[in-house]
């Protein structure tokens, strides 16, 4: 239950811990971490889709074609060392128009990293995904981040993203369930959280196209992160 818990949304408690919590508090969140993005601050109908842990031999080939079908871009939060092993699938997602962010350099949790390790892990990442300028995409493994850890990623001019529609698929329930769950978190702003690797998607992968139509329906239109979360570190020319 604590894990299910400490997956959902994300709040910055006052021991400097972002741990998860009701979706109430992330207002507040807001203002004390401008660098922390639950969500994407707009009325507009516009939501975001991203894609953790991989990429993956068995899963990833089949989100991009869903993605392709329905000529949606979403965000690949990626593990390097998985870059490092199938780098085609990475070659395929940035060929697609698809925004990659970091999402550290293993499946290890965030949160177990010290400050040091994290900070080459987050390095090793980058340089395997081949992040280069700002706007730099980071979601931590596990769904969970210390403030040092944060200062870090701000020295490095990376926007910290999390989420605000999770189905748990990583506990492999129902494909149903990963439909509803998403379909019941959908407003203007919304980030969805999938997984597309660390064990078998099939369920996600399932439950893609229905996910992608019911948010159609409702008169969602899809978007990159990137175009959303501009970089206050980096001017542009
Ligand atoms: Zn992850």
């Amino acid at each position: 239950m604590r894990k299910i818990v400490l997956t959902t949304t994300a709040v910055v408690s006052v021991i400097g811990l972002i741990v998860v919590w009701p979706q109430a508090v992330v207002r507040m969140l807001r203002a004390l971490f401008p660098n922390v993005f639950w969500d994407i601050r707009t009325h507009e109908r516009v939501i975001a889709i991203t894609f953790d842990d991989g990429p993956d031999p068995a899963f990833t080939p089949k989100v991009l074609e869903i993605l392709r079908k329905y000529k949606i871009l979403a965000t690949f939060f990626l593990v390097g060392e998985r870059v490092r092993r199938f780098p085609e699938l990475l070659q395929q997602i940035q060929a697609d128009g698809h925004d990659s962010g970091n999402h550290t350099d293993s499946w290890r949790r965030t949160i177990q990293q010290s400050n040091e390790e994290f900070a080459r892990n987050l390095i090793c990442a980058e340089q395997s995904i081949g992040l280069r300028s700002a706007p730099k995409l980071f979601r931590p493994a596990g769904g969970m981040i210390r403030a040092g850890q944060i200062q870090v990623l701000r020295k490095h001019q990376y926007s910290v993203v999390l989420g605000s529609a999770y189905a748990f698929d990583p506990y492999r329930p129902p494909r149903k369930y990963i439909e509803w769950a998403i379909a019941r978190a959908l407003k203007p702003g919304a980030i969805i959280v999938l997984h597309d690797s660390g064990g078998d998607r099939s369920k996600t992968v399932e439950a893609l196209p229905a996910i992608i139509e019911n948010a159609l329906k409702a008169g969602f239109r899809f978007v990159k992160l990137s175009e959303f979360l501009k970089s206050d570190s980096c001017p542009t020319h």
